[in-house]
């Protein structure tokens, strides 16, 4: 039997890729439903060829293109946010692969937990902003659920089999683009620089949180609700190689890690595949070609970033909900050039600092939180510009 997939934001950097699997594994894979943001003529295009049950345009100014394009096709077509949020309790969906950005993919994955079905999830900040709402759904139940991010597809795969608490996470980090530079050297740097990645080809949000460290921030809260370990116990390592990529400590000072060559395709298939493994054609790590393997602690000076993170969740609550917030808002005008590389950090502490503390893990809190975080970031990043 096939598995019927459904990839929400299947235009993207992660569903592109997760279609590559598809086209791979046919006779173990199957798309039932695609959507797409705003990207019609992708959607369509992968229409054509995935033949999907159905297909949703969240932007609704595109649905009658998509419509056109597909109606000789049989294909149901649907459009805004509400059928993406609905689409994913169709009765034939095995699994949903939520590769949204941003907050926008915490209340799909909600309801896809709440309608039963197999989630994998390449949306870290759903677990950043409602992770408390999320595991407490999945925890105690026989739901499949199951990491993409790939450090958290590494720290999964050590735990496979394993039965006994873990002593400590190491959470690699690649370093991003900006490792082994000072705050003074990063005053002044532009999106194009932060934009090109030394080991990971990912979308643009993604790849600035990688610059600032704010990736490894929300993965360490992403971490800490997936496999329950306190904040002090995920300890972030910087391994410039992406090689390693991740580890877990046991009681008895083993330590299990996870390695590859950085592909985004292993960590997808991976969540795909579970418990199997399937054979593939990408290229594999030869140790003998990598020479080194390097680890360091990471510059909490200047990638503070980190510190919010840790302080975010210490806080807990909806505070981690406001940080990502603030760092979607804030990444978002750095890209259009409105605030400076360093100036995110600000953007973020600064919410933190005026959002109401809120101990309610309920969607309604967190889209409040989320609402209220984004006004006061624009609010504080025109007071900065004005300056
Ligand atoms: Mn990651």
């Amino acid at each position: 039997m096939k598995k019927r997939i459904a990839i929400l934001g299947s235009t993207g950097s992660i569903g592109k890729q997760a279609l590559d699997i598809v086209r791979a594994q046919p006779d173990k894979l199957a798309i039932e439903v695609l959507t797409a943001h705003h990207n019609a003529d992708l959607l369509i295009r992968q229409a054509i060829e995935f033949q999907p049950n159905a297909v949703v345009i969240a932007d609704d100014a595109y649905y009658s293109r998509v419509q056109q394009a597909l109606q000789p096709m049989d294909i149901k077509v649907f459009a805004g946010r509400q059928s993406l949020l609905d689409i994913v309790e169709m009765s034939t969906i095995d699994m949903v692969l939520v590769a949204l950005v941003g907050f926008s993919g915490l209340e799909p994955t909600y309801r896809a937990i709440n309608a039963r079905k197999a989630v994998a999830l390449a949306n870290k900040e759903t677990l950043v902003a409602g992770g408390a709402m999320i595991m407490s759904k999945v925890r105690h139940s026989d739901l499949v659920f199951l990491p993409v991010d790939s450090e958290h597809s590494a720290i999964f795969q050590c735990l496979t089999g394993e039965h006994v608490p873990v002593s400590k996470i190491l959470l690699t980090a690649s370093g991003g683009p900006f490792f082994g530079k000072k705050r003074d050297e990063l005053s002044g740097v532009k999106a194009a620089q932060a934009l090109k990645h030394p080991n990971w080809n990912m979308g643009n949000k993604v790849t600035i949180d990688s610059a600032t460290m704010m990736n490894k921030g929300l993965e360490m809260i992403e971490a800490h609700w997936l496999f329950n370990v306190a904040p002090e116990r995920i300890e972030i390592l910087v391994q410039p190689q992406s090689i390693v990529h991740s580890m877990v400590e046991f009681a008895d000072g083993s330590i299990k890690g996870q390695m590859s060559l950085p592909d985004m395709h292993i960590p997808i298939q991976y969540a795909f595949s579970f418990p199997y493994r399937w054979e593939t054609s990408y290229p594999k790590l030869s140790f003998a070609q990598c020479a080194t393997l390097d680890f360091y602690e990471p510059d909490r000076q200047t990638f503070e970033c980190i510190n919010l993170a840790y302080k975010a969740i210490e806080r807990g609550g909806n505070i981690p909900c406001a940080m990502n917030a603030a760092n979607e808002v804030a990444v978002a005008a750095f890209l259009h050039d409105k605030i400076s590389f360093l100036q995110i950090a600000d953007v973020v502490a600064c919410v933190m600092d005026k959002i109401n503390y809120v101990n309610e893990a309920s969607l309604d809190n967190f889209s409040h939180t989320d609402a209220l975080s984004r006004l006061i970031a624009k609010e504080y990043i025109q007071s900065i510009e004005r300056k």
